[in-house]
């Protein structure tokens, strides 16, 4: 059986083996799911939703420990890990009140009643990146479950730990087995099983943008079901009427946290002209200020990137002789590490300020006016976060109306906060999760209609 050696990115360290899941193996699992799955959409509704309720207690009660996973296997800082692990927990507690509040609706038609019913769609295969492993798992998987459906995950192959231990949480908290499965191992074997295979009526995946066209593709084979959370090149919009010392301690934060591996980070920062010189003597110190460092350590705040490659792509983008405005540091000795890097000023052509870098390597670049705002931030194939600093309120509004994303938040940098939806437009993705409706995603409408006469 092939396997893959778990690395801690921070000490360059293996961590553990893990068995590589085959493609009979996929499918073995893809058939309990199947059969799993005609036995929970008939649990009761109040008895689902108490299986969630304990299946999130008993990630509560293994936060540590989770964390301490996430750490050693993806090199986040601790305080991020916890946080993390506790989302999982959140997320399911939320969407545990989902089962008892499915309700259809009763349509006024003549000659009968006319009702709808939310069908779960069935097997759902759940495609996860190594950067969020814990938080986007718990995304998709939190969700389905409580709509009906059985769940298949794959993680990342470099980031499968913590997957893995919530898996056997949920067998722990009496969730049937074969409702929720993770299957580590390869993208272009267990991935591509999940979106080949007839029986998996739904695919939720997140990841590149160039993955994400192929999964599409494939899932048009069989007609899938498909919610796609891909990348991002977000702006970071700041007006000369902002409060600059907050736009400024704020902006680093917005794009190196988890060392810039964030769909919805901030890359570019794009400042109004006539207070660009102020802007950047605040943000210089800010930069300066972020804690890089040993990520078991509770004041970290930026940990390693996640493998060497990723170190060496991230690195290319800032070749010798590239206009570097502030450079952070980082420790010596072993581990993947990149220093917090602005870049400034950079053509609007080079890949810096164009491509998705996903490392801390951010550039900073003036605008004229709100327009002129509005069009750089759209300047992009991406649409999934941003920014906006003002202290106008209707500028907000309209700069916000204007650029074209999924998740915008004013003098804040909030994006994902499960209450509420996510996704991105244009090149970002398909589709929503989280918020009250993440559950439709997981359901096909079924209209029924009974004549009286
Ligand atoms: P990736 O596309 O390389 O891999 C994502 C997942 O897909 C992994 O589990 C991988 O094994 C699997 N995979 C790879 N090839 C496959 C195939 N042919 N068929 C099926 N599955 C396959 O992405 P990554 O490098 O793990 O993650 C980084 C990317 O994810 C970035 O572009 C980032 O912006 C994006 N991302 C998006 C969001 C969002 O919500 N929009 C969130 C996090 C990350």
């Amino acid at each position: 059986m092939p396997t893959h050696t778990v690395i801690n990115p921070a000490t360059e360290q293996p961590v553990r083996q893990v068995e590589q899941t085959t493609v009979e193996q996929v499918d073995e699992a893809i058939q309990r799911a199947v059969r799993a799955q005609q036995h929970w959409r008939e649990v009761a509704p109040a008895d689902r939703a108490r299986l969630l309720r304990r299946f999130a207690e008993l990630v509560d009660a293994c936060v540590e420990e989770l964390a301490a996973l996430e750490t050693a296997n993806s090199g986040h800082p601790v305080g991020a890990a916890r946080w993390e692990a506790g989302q999982v927990r959140d997320v399911l507690m939320y969407y545990s009140a989902a089962p008892e509040r499915m309700t259809g609706r009763q349509i006024p038609v003549p000659g009968g009643l006319d009702v709808t019913f939310k069908e779960p769609v069935g097997v759902v295969g759940l495609i996860v990146p190594w950067n969020f492993p814990m938080p986007i798992l718990s995304w998709g998987m939190a969700p389905a479950i409580a709509a009906g459906c059985t769940v298949v995950a794959k993680p990342a192959e470099l980031t499968p730990l913590t997957a893995m231990r919530i898996g056997e949480l949920a067998l722990d908290a009496g969730l049937p087995e074969g409702v929720f499965q993770v299957l580590p191992g390869k993208g272009s074997v267990v991935g591509q099983r999940l979106v080949e295979h007839p029986a998996v009526r739904k695919i939720v995946f997140t990841g590149s943008t160039e993955v994400g066209t192929q999964i599409m593709a494939g899932c048009a084979r069989t007609v899938k079901r498909l919610t796609l959370e891909l990348g991002g090149k977000s702006a970071n919009i700041v007006f000369a009427d902002a409060d600059l010392d907050k736009a400024a301690a704020t902006a680093p934060y917005a794009v190196f946290d988890n060392a810039g591996q964030d769909c919805c980070a901030r890359s570019r920062i794009l400042v109004e002209a006539s207070v660009l010189d102020e802007f950047m003597a605040r943000l210089e110190p800010a930069v300066q200020r972020v804690q890089v460092g040993d990520p078991s350590d509770a004041g970290t705040e930026m940990g390693p990137l996640i493998s060497a490659a990723h170190r060496a792509h991230v690195a290319s983008y800032v070749p010798d002789g590239a206009p570097v405005a502030v450079r952070g540091t980082v420790p010596a000795g072993a581990g993947f590490w990149y220093p917090p890097t602005v870049l400034a000023p950079v053509p609007a052509d080079s890949p810096a300020y164009t491509e998705e870098i996903f490392g801390p390597v951010v550039t900073v670049t003036p605008f004229a006016d709100e327009a002129d705002a509005i069009a750089k931030a759209n300047d992009t194939p991406y649409g999934l976060s941003g920014s906006i600093w003002t202290s106008n309120v209707g500028r907000a509004i309209r700069v916000a109306r204007g650029v074209e994303t999924g998740n915008l938040s004013v003098n804040s940098h909030s994006s994902v906060r499960y209450w509420t939806p996510f996704g991105g437009f244009k090149q970002s993705g398909l589709g929503r999760e989280l918020g009250p409706d993440a559950t439709d995603a997981f359901t096909d409408v079924k209209n029924v209609f009974i004549a009286t006469d």
